[in-house]
């Protein structure tokens, strides 16, 4: 216990949390060495558009949670859904009405999608539709693109973008050789040939791991004929862009279908929720119907269900335009502010997902994005904003995540704030 003198700091937490916990954080990104070291602001609370530290600074959040609070923090909806569920148990090993409600959700929003499995995150999301992909196909071999990222089971991390990039490691130490063996990467919006070997081909639609990558006209749709040349199925990972780039995500957006939807993120109302799913006839290769096995013990958990249902509930067409509207608001004020000081960059937007980089014009793949992530201009100015009281995310490679609880009051300051910072920036 603290005496009531000892102040609990962010460093004092860091300090003690880096003698418990490697790197002091439990997930990579978080511990600010991609953005040159330094001490994370641990968070004592949230709500809205804004978080507090444990020594009450106000940060005004565009982080949150890498997507995942599209409402902003502690929706009052929201919270109250995961309290009444709270109440009435939390997990139980035997199927909840919350479920199959919130399955209904998922499919009726993405045209296409007829069977969702949940799990418990993203990574099992994707890690899933790759076996079922292969359990469906009878074959192997699997396509990523370099600077996506699919979350960190071992056939997926490599050439992975999000913390990865920026902790420049290509690959991770501990990933056998035999199990990347089986996927191929290639450069992100050309389309690569495919053969027979081909289980499937798992994209970002919209790439959001390597900083704001946009599909070039054709690549998707490029994707989906070259995919049904070679009898493949296409995964679209859909974590970050699912029920955020409009109601039915991306591939509503682009009207491109793939075999496999993977989602997570906002469809948990801010919980540890994941859900892959797809054509009725692949999705039924799954046990117990099928040869597949997946399974969980907190799978489709009444909380995150409850908290996930919630969520989509207060989510219309108008929520969209909102967002997008604000988004695009702060991509133009970001843009202005550095030309400016005479500083070039390229605020990529795309609905509500924003993009900084310095660069002249628009990165299509991983190494151009690099150009930007390598200058380390992205580092001076995530730590001008966030002494200015603005949270970026930590690391140059990953997104800005405005909510539909940022105000245009709040944008209009993030702009005035990111003014002084550009003004800093210039002077590297
Ligand atoms: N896919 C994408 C596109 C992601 O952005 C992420 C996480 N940021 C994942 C998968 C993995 O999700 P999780 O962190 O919930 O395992």
């Amino acid at each position: 216990m603290n005496s009531p003198e000892s102040k609990v700091t962010n460093a004092s937490l860091f300090d003690r949390a880096c003698e418990l916990i490697p790197g002091g954080v439990n997930s990579p990104v978080r511990a600010f060495r991609s953005v040159g070291g330094g001490t994370p602001y641990f968070v004592e609370s949230g709500k809205g558009a804004f978080v507090v530290d444990v020594e009450g600074r106000k940060y005004l959040d565009y982080v949150q949670s890498y997507g995942a609070s599209i409402h902003g923090h502690a929706h009052d909806d929201v919270v109250e859904a995961i309290i009444s569920a709270a109440r009435k148990g939390s997990t139980f090993g035997a199927p909840t009405p919350n479920e199959v409600v919130l399955a209904q959700l998922l499919i009726d929003r993405v045209p296409g999608c007829e069977m969702i499995r949940l799990c418990s995150s993203g990574t099992e999301a994707t890690m899933s539709a790759l076996r079922v992909a292969r359990g469906f196909t009878g074959r192997n071999k699997i396509v990523k693109f370099d600077g996506c990222y699919h979350g960190h089971s071992d056939g997926l991390l490599a050439g992975a973008g999000s913390g990865l990039a920026s902790l420049s490691l290509p690959d991770s130490a501990g990933v056998s050789p035999s199990s990347i063996a089986d996927t191929m990467v290639f450069e992100y919006n050309t389309v690569p040939t495919l053969d027979e070997s081909v289980a499937a081909v798992i994209v970002e639609p919209v790439a959001a791991n390597m900083n704001l990558v946009l599909p070039v006209a054709g690549f998707l749709e490029g994707l989906r004929a070259e995919c049904d040349r070679v009898g493949a199925l296409l995964i679209f990972d859909e974590v970050i862009t699912g029920f955020r780039v409009g109601f039915g995500g991306a591939s509503k957006h682009f009207g491109v279908t793939p075999d496999l939807w993977c989602f997570g993120k906002v469809i948990g109302g801010g919980l540890p929720i994941g859900a892959f799913g797809g054509r009725g006839e692949v999705m039924s290769k799954l046990a117990p119907i099928g040869p597949v096995y997946q399974a969980g013990t907190l799978s489709g958990n009444p909380v995150a269900t409850a908290a996930g249902i919630a969520a989509l509930s207060l989510l219309d067409e108008s929520s969209y335009l909102m967002l997008a509207g604000r988004s695009k608001a702060l991509g133009e004020g970001l843009s202005k502010v550095f030309s400016d000081v005479g500083v070039n960059v390229v605020v990529s937007v795309f609905e509500s997902l924003l993009g900084l980089f310095f660069l002249d014009t628009a990165p299509r793949n991983y190494s151009e994005s690099k150009v930007s992530g390598d200058s380390g201009l992205y580092s001076i100015f995530f730590r001008e904003m966030l002494r200015r009281g603005v949270a970026f995310a930590p690391g140059a490679y990953e997104v800005i995540f405005p909510s539909l609880a940022h105000s245009w009051d709040d944008i209009e300051w993030t702009v005035d704030i990111a003014s002084a910072a550009a003004g800093e920036v210039a002077k590297h």
